[in-house]
């Protein structure tokens, strides 16, 4: 087993990262890892919606990196990347601290994308990260105090539709929820089971869905919107933005390296053009001829599996494999207690398709010890999750 002596560096503890460093960690033990991420604490996205409905509690979905990592002998940093020297190999820190790698894997997934539209980064809420999710739940909280409030939310993709089902659900009707999506349908680049339960589930709960709206302009009590009869203004209570993402990447100075649709441009094997030590994934990477990928969780998962054996490979002088997309389908929460599943021949919706979905997010999640502490607690039924996260490419 051949060793290397300065570490790999992995920027960003998310899916994709943890994700690679657990699986290199458990192929070869006796390699120098460091994991360095501006957060303290991990967050399970796609479990976002039950934390604010509390059908499952903050910390069983957001367990903390220290905890993870150690218990895997692996260093954890806090700290975040602000300058890449690619030609040095060296990387700088909020704090101005230096490290210089052999590999550096960058998995610093996206951020909301406002699209430079008036008004939005000041009066609309996001749910992107932990400090989106108390902003909004605390405004929410707030505002259920009267009934009739007039809650927008822009976007009709999951996120969209997964809010406004949950949010209907937990304040019941204390909101008037307007959907407002810029094309012709909801959920355009998802199954089309998913979409028609989803379709289902918004109006069984008589949630307004504004299609080929767009939106011109947030003020602190407006909304303005576009459609085919003119501009409309609305009073507005809340704006909850989930209208799209972009790459985050503001340690990177223009034009460094290759970028397309704003994110970076890796090969098959996920190297970065013209720095074969250097590897991105997840949301902020885009593999040549795999342009149609989803920005997923699954996706991330799968890249950072697939990176871990490349890399093993290229320290052993091998040549790495290309990487292959396995879509094991999508599973979307539709409310309290419900959601709907498609993927690998299967529909599922309902409560059976809730039940299947947290078992299978279940065995995704980093194991912590003080989930045992939780008889009652869902999540953590199943033993062993933190070896589950290893290898497991069938995520969604
Ligand atoms: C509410 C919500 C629900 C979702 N539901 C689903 C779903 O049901 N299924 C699905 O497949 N996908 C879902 N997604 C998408 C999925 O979560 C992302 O595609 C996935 O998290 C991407 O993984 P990643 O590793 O690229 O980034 P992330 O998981 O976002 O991790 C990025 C990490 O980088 C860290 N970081 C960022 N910048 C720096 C820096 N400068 N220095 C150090 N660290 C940094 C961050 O703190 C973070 O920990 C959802 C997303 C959201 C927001």
């Amino acid at each position: 087993m051949k060793s290397i002596q300065k570490p790999i560096v992995i920027v960003g503890a998310g899916f994709a990262g943890m994700t690679v460093a657990l699986n290199l960690k458990n192929i070869n033990p006796s390699l120098p890892i460091l994991v360095v991420d501006s957060e303290s604490n991990f967050i399970f996205k796609p479990l976002m919606y039950e934390i604010l409905s509390k059908e499952i509690r903050m910390w069983e979905a957001t367990p903390k990196f220290a905890k993870i990592f150690s218990d895997a002998g692996i260093t954890f940093l806090k700290n975040s990347l602000t300058k890449i020297s690619f030609k040095e190999n060296s990387l700088e820190f909020s704090d101005k601290l230096k490290i210089n790698y052999k590999y550096l894997i960058l998995c610093t997934g996206s951020v909301p994308n406002q699209f430079s539209i008036k008004g939005v980064d000041e009066n609309c809420y996001f749910f992107n990260n932990l400090e989106d999710f108390k902003k909004l739940n605390y405004a929410l909280k707030n505002l259920q105090k009267e009934y009739n409030k007039k809650l927008f939310i822009v976007g009709g993709g999951p996120s969209g539709i997964e809010l406004a089902c949950k949010i209907d659900d937990i304040y019941k009707k204390k909101f008037d929820i307007y959907l407002i999506e810029k094309s012709n349908e909801i959920l355009g680049k998802n199954k089309i089971f998913n979409r028609e339960e989803a379709e289902k589930s918004l109006e069984k709960r008589k949630i307004n869905v504004l299609l080929n709206s767009i939106v011109n302009q947030v003020s602190e009590t407006a909304i303005s919107i576009s459609n085919e009869t003119g501009i409309n203004t609305f009073d507005k209570d809340i704006v909850i933005w989930t209208a799209g993402v972009k790459p985050n990447l503001s340690y990177l100075e223009t034009d460094e390296i290759t970028k397309k649709f704003g994110r970076i441009l890796v090969n098959k094997n996920l190297q970065i053009d013209n720095y074969n030590n250097c590897f991105a994934l997840g949301d902020i990477a885009l593999i040549e001829g795999m342009e149609d990928l989803p920005i997923t969780a699954q996706v991330a998962m799968q890249e950072g599996s697939h990176l871990a054996s490349n890399l093993e490979l290229l320290i052993q002088g091998k040549d790495p494999l290309p990487f292959e997309f396995q879509d094991n389908g999508e599973m979307i929460s539709l409310g309290i207690g419900e959601a709907s599943i498609s993927g690998l021949g299967v529909t599922l919706s309902g409560k059976l398709a809730f039940e299947a979905r947290r078992l299978i997010y279940a065995s995704k999640l980093p194991d912590i010890k003080e989930s045992l502490k939780s008889a009652s607690s869902w999540i953590f039924q199943k033993k062993s999750i933190f070896k589950k996260f290893v290898k497991k490419d069938n995520s969604n």
